[in-house]
């Protein structure tokens, strides 16, 4: 089964798609995590995209469509992906389906995740990420524990993510609203759109997810 996670920054894709991975099996490829992977690791990509990415922009469809099909090709039998932070345009878009055409496979469901403005700059604004093992923390709904050790690896290095901050965050907002939000009529109009509200806790957030991957969803017979 592959699914897309689609919501605006701090809607809480990338903790539930660790969930997924988790408990499902499934592949997660975040094209963000794939380019802060090269950001870090100093080649020449990450070198080209700092710049773009501290202020928000999106990187040109591209590089971030090239390293979808690199991931997509070389991944063997397992769960299914969850593409999360891709799709952002409709290029991108179109170009997984062909993408996922090419390999004899489909979306099963694209799940949009809706939070309102307000609490995204909140949430953002309050989080933080273990730099060993990518878990996410947030100072209101899921602090760093008391010994100040991550729950998952152990690690005591936490980060905040260097565009996690109001100006970047803004720009990160209207890049989604002007370029992503259509994506949510394309996959309308092909019979693929589920919807969460992605304002509950994670684990509401989860057990809607699971509804919809568990068929237990009022689904919309419209394919196109
Ligand atoms: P994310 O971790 O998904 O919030 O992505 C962080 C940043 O990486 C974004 O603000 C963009 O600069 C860049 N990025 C990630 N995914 C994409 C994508 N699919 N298309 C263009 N830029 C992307």
């Amino acid at each position: 089964m592959n699914i897309i996670l689609l919501g605006p920054p701090g809607a809480g894709k990338g903790t539930q798609a660790r969930i997924l991975v988790e408990s499902r099996g499934m592949v997660q490829l975040s094209t963000g995590d794939m380019l802060r992977g090269a950001k870090d690791s100093g080649t020449e990509l990450g070198d080209r995209v700092a710049g773009i990415m501290a202020r928000g922009e999106l990187v040109t469809d591209e590089i971030v469509i090239d390293l979808i099909r690199e991931r997509i090709e070389s991944a063997g039998e397992g769960g299914g992906f969850i593409f999360d932070g891709f799709p952002r345009t409709l290029a991108q878009a179109d170009a997984l389906g062909e993408l996922l055409d090419s390999i004899g496979q489909h979306l099963d469901a694209v799940i949009e995740m809706q939070v309102d403005d307000e609490a995204l700059v909140a949430r953002i604004t309050a989080r933080s990420v273990c730099g060993n093992c990518g878990e996410v923390y947030n100072d209101i709904t899921r602090p760093i524990p008391d010994d100040g050790k991550c729950e998952v690896c152990g690690a005591s290095d936490f980060r905040r993510r260097a565009d996690d901050n109001e100006e970047s965050l803004r720009k990160r907002l209207m890049e989604y609203y002007k370029k992503t939000a259509p994506l949510i009529g394309y996959y309308y109009a092909k019979g693929l759109l589920r919807t969460v509200d992605g304002l509950g806790d994670i684990g509401n957030v989860r057990d809607q997810i699971a509804a919809i991957l568990d068929g237990g969803d009022e689904r919309r017979e419209i394919r196109a």
